[in-house]
């Protein structure tokens, strides 16, 4: 079922309707073809899942947009102003072909899929339209890196919800309790501070620290270990927060702490600094692996400095080597460098950050010391 959550700006989706149609046109293909997912949520507001049974916008180029969709789903997108968006909707029932919907509701044959369509529907979708295939994606995320007013406000109200959970650290991380203890508590506190589920809850302690995209364990958290605690969840607009804290359980064991989170420290606000429009995603990259490698932890440092952020939790753009796109005002993004040391322990420190006209704004602003506990 399809859940609608948030307000609805019409003028905004119809407006995104027509910018997705041109750029559909620009990159030479006849029609979009979108399932459920946060493509279908930017571009008509309707949240939900893909099935087995097709639920798809078809946005043809220059015609209107259908909304095919199962009867027994239909219900699901009542919420959805179908009528002043000017998109029809199309309704099957078990036994009818809803792909041949789909394929009389476009011109041409040339379509590009949504990238998250199961394979069952874009397989099928392709033998009914015969055409050649590609992927939305790049069409599509050329509109949805570059957020609006109210995409940043929505982005804004989740960092401001996740920085009260890194502010309540003290009640949920103490020593003698397990990872998946604190991960327990720490959930259930995104929720209580304005998000609609918790999306993630990665508490790595000690050894378990290095590994980036750990996520929790039986392990027992102890004395003097440094703890990375990377935490995020949509909030009811649909937009994410995405935010690491590092702490210690009192005076640290390794003597190197300090020091090392210090280099750390530098090099993430140093990128952070350097945001601003005209500098390429890979500079901002860049300013960050050079304060860690000139202190000699470059080898330490093993993932990009960031990736964009809105309806995903990881999209477009990404601070990554190799990606010369000059950011531009409203693009929102993690600055997340870390240093991992390898059976040892690991911090990392993440704002999600946007480009704004003359500079860039933080959306996450609780201190970046190591939090001692
Ligand atoms: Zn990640
Ligand atoms: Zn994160
Ligand atoms: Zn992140």
């Amino acid at each position: 079922m399809a859940t609608i959550t948030g307000p609805i700006d019409v003028s905004a989706l119809r407006a995104r309707l027509d910018r997705a149609s041109a750029a559909a046109q620009q990159a030479g293909v006849d029609a979009l073809l979108i399932s459920p997912g946060s493509d279908l949520r930017y571009l008509i507001g309707a949240g939900g899942d893909s099935f087995e049974r097709l639920t798809c916008l078809a946005l043809p180029v220059g015609g209107t947009p259908t909304l095919v969709v199962p009867k027994l789903e239909q219900p699901g997108y009542a919420g959805i102003p179908t009528d002043e968006l000017g998109v029809e909707v199309v309704t099957w029932v078990d036994g009818e072909d809803p792909y041949a919907l789909v394929k009389a509701a476009i011109k041409g044959d040339r379509t590009a899929v949504a990238d998250m369509m199961p394979a069952l529907h874009t397989i099928n979708l392709g033998k009914a339209i015969g055409g050649p295939q590609s992927l939305a994606g790049p069409i599509i995320r050329e509109l949805r890196m570059r957020k609006d007013a109210s995409e940043i406000a929505a982005l804004r109200k989740a960092g401001q919800a996740i920085d009260r959970v890194h502010a309540r650290m003290g009640e949920f991380l103490r020593v003698g309790r397990t990872e998946r203890e604190v991960a327990k508590d720490i959930a259930a506190a995104i929720v209580e501070e304005g998000h609609t589920v918790a999306d993630f809850v990665i508490v790595g302690s000690g050894p378990n620290g290095a590994s980036p995209h750990h996520r929790d364990s039986d392990r027992v958290i102890e004395a003097g270990e440094v703890v990375v605690i990377d935490i995020g969840g949509p909030v009811a607009e649909g937009y994410n927060s995405d935010s690491t804290r590092t702490y210690v359980m009192g005076e640290p064991k390794h003597d190197d702490v300090w020091d090392t989170y210090a280099v750390l420290q530098a090099a993430q606000q140093a990128a952070v600094e350097a945001v601003r429009p005209g500098v390429t995603c890979e500079q901002v990259d860049e300013v960050a692996r050079k304060v860690i490698t000139d202190a000699g932890f470059g080898e330490y440092f093993v993932h990009r400095t960031g990736h964009g952020i809105g309806l995903d939790v990881h999209e477009e753009p990404y601070i990554v080597s190799g990606n010369a796109l000059p950011l531009e005002a409203g693009m929102a993004f993690s600055v997340e460098p870390g240093i991992y040391l390898p059976g040892r322990w690991g911090a990392r420190i993440e704002d999600i950050v946007v480009a704004t006209e003359d500079g860039v704004e933080s959306f996450n602003n609780r201190p970046h010391e190591l939090v001692v506990l």
